[in-house]
């Protein structure tokens, strides 16, 4: 398994490097693992090939991944949706990044239980920009206000950007479509400090890196 996870690692690095170099030499990009399907054992071995970040969408396997792997120097996200009988669980598990904030009335009740835990959480403001219902996230025309809204309500909340799904196409142009309107809403919060751009996933990331992103979410290719 080391042998193809490493060369699963070095194929995506390379195709995110040239998207990279081709939207603009200068623009970083990080990426995370999705391990959402994958075991423990292959986290482990994905982290000895050189990965040090993980994504899961679930807090109860964030907690029982993390919790087994605890030795190691990982970074763990938590980009799925979350619901507010799991906020306390999740605080405990101190992410580095909650990617999925996707409503005011989440974000109230984060705020809520952070405040009473001394806490504070790094997150994303999610957007539903290919306006499929089976999203979640917040429509991008009312995303900017409610921004502001949660920075100005949610102290404890350190909202440090943008996570969008892309549009689930075959047709370039409609992904690419939903990709670019995330990016409008990013470029329109930079005076209130957003500086992660977190969209793209196996199967759309070129196209997310090339309208902007600077943080991919990467699963299926990776545990292949
Ligand atoms: C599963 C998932 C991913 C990764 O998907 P792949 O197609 O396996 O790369 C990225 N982001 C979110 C929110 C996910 O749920």
């Amino acid at each position: 398994m080391h042998a193809s996870y490493t060369k699963n690692l070095d194929l995506v690095i390379r195709k995110i490097e040239r998207a990279r170099l081709a939207y603009d030499p200068h623009h970083i990009v990080s990426l995370l693992a999705v391990s959402k399907y994958a075991t423990i054992e292959q986290i482990q071995i994905l982290h000895e090939c050189g990965q040090r970040a993980f994504g899961e969408n679930k807090v109860q396997d964030l907690k029982q991944k993390s919790q087994a792997l605890e030795s190691l120097p990982l970074e763990w996200h938590m980009i799925g949706t979350l619901q507010e009988n799991k906020i306390n669980a999740l605080i405990d598990l101190a992410p580095t990044l909650l990617h999925s904030l996707d409503s005011l009335k989440l974000a109230l009740a984060l705020q809520k239980r952070l405040e009473s835990k001394g806490k504070n959480m790094r997150t994303l403001l999610q957007l539903n920009t290919s306006f499929e219902s089976t999203k979640s996230g917040v429509s991008p025309t009312q995303a900017p206000e409610l921004y502001r809204e949660i920075l100005a309500q949610c102290p404890n909340i350190k909202l440090e950007g943008i996570m969008t799904i892309g549009a689930h196409s075959t047709d370039y142009k409609v992904v690419e479509k939903s990709f670019s309107l995330a990016k409008e809403v990013f470029d329109s919060l930079q005076g209130l400090g957003a500086r992660t751009l977190s969209m793209g996933m196996s199967e759309d990331f070129e196209i997310a890196i090339a309208c902007g992103a600077n943080l991919v979410r990467i699963g299926s290719r990776l545990f292949a």
